[in-house]
């Protein structure tokens, strides 16, 4: 990782990945351009196999295509500014992150344990891949208390992800970081939520973090991107050589984009998580909602570790609503400011009517009949939105 010149993140992501001077003319682009290409070209043979020996040690060393050159350099030293890692690797997508991350970590035979909030595609994951390759699974409410019942001669790696997907339930973070060292497992997370800026697992404890890059980072809602980022050498090895053995590679253009994003990551962050604070307390008013999940507001069950281990806050929130189905459906097709889509952490504003399948797993929260509704908050004006969701609501209750 190198040396950054400033210990603030606002100040690292502006000066972060900045093409170097050429040689001869003293000059540099301000933005650095996407370096394409799909192979490398050497000046000597000697240059070549300097480049082949680094890479034998497992440095950062471009010797094809796959790894990338400039632009892909770059974009890991933004995750690693954002993370506090010493290393970061591409995906090319969030959920190529997850993998990489597992199979860096797993051996067959092992067993991980899954947080029941975590994405849910990690089950599908499991379902098709992960139990042909010998691996075990089991899920868990990702508490110590409720972790311990769930440890076997074998369990090598605890997955989690905090807040967790869908109603955002705060994990505390350096207990479980607590937990895995005693048990000598490896503790990776999911921070898409914290993107590294609002949240930092790594510092708190967890030894490998995971983000799509698809969210918040690109922010724009036009590419698809994963990252893993580690500290510790010997894990950060096993990821460089998985990465390479696996041929994870991104486009030059896509990494070109998510660097561009995360020059606006701090503006974008904030004024997304004022937004949807906005609309919590308007929602807070409504008759129709029984519990905001929102960790940044204060009644959230999750408020305490937010203040504790967070820095910031974003757009995303669920809603319980006192609404039957068809009602909630009348909603969901009523608001007309929100894309209905999954997916979030760009500019614009979403909802997403929950699955209570999706739900039944967690332990979180008890299922009944109410609606589970998920909004991500885009920089809109909130007055827009908040007048949306009124009127949506009165669409709803017409039958
Ligand atoms: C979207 C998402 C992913 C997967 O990212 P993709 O780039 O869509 O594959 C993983 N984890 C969380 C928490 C997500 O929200």
């Amino acid at each position: 990782m190198a040396k950054s010149l400033s210990l603030q993140l606002d100040t690292q992501l502006q000066h972060t990945g900045t093409a170097a001077f050429d040689p001869v003319s003293g000059a540099a682009p301000v933005a650095l351009p996407s370096m394409r290409t799909s192979t490398v070209r050497f000046q000597n043979l000697d240059a070549l196999d300097e480049a082949q020996a680094g890479k034998a040690k497992g440095e950062r060393s471009v010797t094809y295509g796959r790894v990338g050159m400039d632009t892909h350099a770059a974009l890991e030293q933004v995750f690693c500014d954002l993370e506090g890692a010493e290393r970061a690797f591409l995906a090319s997508s969030g959920l190529g992150a997850i993998t990489l991350a597992l199979f860096s970590v797993l051996n067959s035979g092992d067993h991980v344990i899954v947080a029941d909030c975590a994405y849910g595609p990690v089950r599908y994951l499991d379902k098709t891949v992960l139990g042909r390759m010998g691996l075990e699974v089991s899920y868990s409410r990702a508490r110590v208390a409720d972790l311990a019942a769930q440890l076997r001669p074998n369990t090598r790696v605890l997955y989690v992800e905090s807040p967790g997907s869908l109603l955002f339930e705060m994990l505390d973070i350096p207990a479980l970081a607590q937990f895995a060292r005693e048990h000598k497992l490896i503790l990776a997370t999911d921070n898409t939520w914290g993107s590294g800026y609002i949240y930092r697992p790594l510092d708190l404890g967890a030894d490998i973090s995971v983000v799509a890059g698809t969210k918040y980072v690109g922010g724009h809602s036009d590419l698809m991107l994963g990252a893993v980022m580690a500290k510790d050498p010997d894990i950060v090895r096993r990821i460089n050589d998985t990465h390479y053995a696996m041929g994870y590679s991104i486009s030059a253009d896509d990494a070109w984009l998510a660097i561009r994003g995360a020059r606006t990551l701090p503006i974008r962050m904030r004024q997304t998580a004022q937004n949807a604070l906005e609309v919590c307390q308007f929602l807070a008013g409504r008759p129709e909602v029984v519990r905001i999940f929102h960790p940044a507001w204060h009644e959230d069950p999750g408020h305490a570790l937010w203040q504790r281990d967070c820095t910031g806050s974003n757009g995303m929130l669920s809603v319980e609503l006192k609404l039957d189905n068809a009602a909630a459906r009348r909603f969901v097709d009523g608001l007309k400011l929100f894309g209905i889509g999954f997916s979030w952490g760009g500019f614009e504003s979403l909802v997403q009517l929950v699955d209570h399948a999706a739900l039944q797993p967690h332990g979180y929260w008890t299922a009944t009949s109410n609606a589970i509704v998920r909004l991500h908050i885009g920089l809109e004006s909130p007055g827009d939105l908040i007048a949306d969701i009124t009127q949506a609501l009165g669409r709803a209750a017409q039958g």
